[in-house]
């Protein structure tokens, strides 16, 4: 304990590099207006597979991202924010749920997300960040990937969201039999016949995806606009960048980044329009918008997967590239401004507005989450030190403060290790000098890795097993 306390520079060190106050006093006056009697309308953008590495404001090279770095620049951008999995579905159960997904079913070691041929889903008794939302009467609205479930029990329409616009899975399922092997890379709409649903209803087969980013980002300006008489909760999860490819027209072939870029930029795009609209309607000073992803860059694709920039790995793996994803905090005149370089997880993010819009978590069920608020609002050190890395239902790795110790290690996908290696004594890495895990430094540090080993042992004896729900197959369909 003395050795960790010893060493580790994170929560001293803190924050924050605050910009001017001025601007801070003036937009601050400015939320006092029409909105201030009633709790902040609160926008989470979640991305698919969007890399560390993919924004200009974490040092993409090609690719530009202007209306986020500036999202970035008047709130709070993180530099080590985390997701609970490194694959789609666990990690948006651990988002809606703050809890790991272990805690839920919502992960499982060898089919690692939900299919079109899965019948189970989020368990009726888990608790939603939208279910919060409805404790204090907010309108709530889910647009774009849901994956926690197709079937009409599991969609986000019984899951304490008003409304549903989007495709239930990943886009790169329900594959039409005998299309070439590269078809991820092709990006032919007819190749995938993804659903596009309204609240429950199918209303397009196979979904066009080269509009379904505009369409998503028109469909959260639209219940902006609709929904600012009373608070709102939007819940925006694109369903790119995840492979296969598709933009708009307009997008075609802008970005220096390629296809790629193109995509991210065509994101980048509709973040400035969503954030252009919350400015125009008055409610920008009254608005939390949260942007971030669902796991690291799916690296096998090659450049139609994105980047984890100085991190090691991607999509899959349980090294930092397939943990830590970009984390920005736009409220103008409340979340103060500045790079934070402590911890935060998407498991944070329901305690976080719990306490913002002053509604009560759960006391019968363990949340995993911690309130970032004090970060968002002052600045203070996060309450996060701790991070457990899973895959699928296994515990591979923990990080306390700057140290990570991974117990067992398997690469992402196409990377090595292919299968699982248990490491003994365990790889140790000190990510605040290199966080991308390059230099083992078990040698010496036993009693730091003896010290991971009692955390990870304490957090797994607060797991109570649960039904795997991924491996539940379609009702009359074999597995
Ligand atoms: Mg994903």
């Amino acid at each position: 304990m003395i050795a960790i306390n010893s060493v580790g520079q994170g929560r001293s060190k803190a924050l924050v590099a605050v910009l001017g106050f001025s601007a801070w006093w003036v937009v601050g006056v400015w939320a006092t207006g029409a909105y201030a009697d009633r709790p902040p309308n609160v926008v989470i953008i979640f991305c698919d597979d969007l890399g560390y590495g993919d924004l200009s404001c974490y040092g993409a090279p090609k690719t530009r991202t202007p209306r986020l770095d500036r999202m970035a620049g008047e709130g709070q951008r993180w530099t080590q924010f985390y997701v609970a999995a490194n694959v789609c579905t666990p990690s948006r159960a651990a988002l809606q749920t703050g809890r790991y997904p272990v805690r839920s079913g919502m992960c499982s070691y060898k089919r690692r997300v939900l299919f079109p041929n899965s019948g189970g889903g989020l368990p009726a008794r888990e608790l939603t960040i939208a279910e919060l939302f409805k404790q204090r009467g907010y309108t709530t609205h889910a647009v774009g990937k849901w994956h926690l479930g197709h079937l009409p029990k599991h969609l986000p329409t019984r899951h304490g969201y008003d409304s549903y616009f989007g495709i239930p899975y990943s886009n790169d399922m329900d594959r039409v039999p005998g299309v070439p092997k590269n078809a991820n890379r092709d990006g032919r709409v007819d190749y995938f016949n993804v659903p596009l649903l309204r609240d429950e209803t199918v209303v397009e087969r196979p979904a066009d995806q080269h509009t379904i980013t505009r369409r998503y980002t028109d469909e959260t300006v639209a219940l902006s606009k609709r929904h600012k008489g009373r608070p709102f909760f939007i819940y925006l999860a694109h369903n790119l960048p995840h492979i296969p490819l598709f933009r708009s027209t307009d997008f075609v072939g802008r970005s220096r980044g390629g296809a790629y870029g193109d995509v991210i930029e065509e994101i980048d795009h509709g973040v400035g329009r969503i954030l252009q609209t919350l400015r125009d309607e008055g409610l920008a000073g009254h608005t939390l918008v949260v942007f971030s992803s669902d796991n690291g860059p799916w690296l096998s694709y090659g450049d139609h997967g994105g980047s984890a920039g100085p991190l090691r790995q991607g999509k899959g793996t349980t090294f930092e590239g397939g943990h830590r994803v970009p984390g920005i905090f736009w409220w103008p005149g409340r979340v103060k401004p500045g790079v934070v370089n402590d911890m935060g997880c998407t498991l944070d993010l329901l305690p976080t507005v719990a306490a913002l819009i002053d509604a009560q978590l759960p006391d019968d069920r363990i949340i995993d989450g911690v309130d970032l608020s004090p970060t968002l609002l002052s600045g203070a050190p996060s309450a996060r030190d701790t991070i457990f890395y899973y895959r699928g239902d296994r515990l591979y790795a923990v990080r306390h403060e700057k140290w990570k110790a991974h117990f067992t290690t398997q690469g992402s996908y196409g990377s090595s290790p292919k299968q699982a290696q248990v490491q003994n004594p365990a790889l140790l890495y000190d990510l605040e000098a290199d966080p991308g895990e390059k230099v083992n430094r078990a040698e010496g540090n036993a009693d730091v890795i003896a010290w991971l080993r009692s955390l990870a042992e304490a957090h797994r004896q607060t797991i109570k097993p649960a039904t795997n729900q991924l491996t539940i197959p379609l009702p009359n369909r074999k597995p």
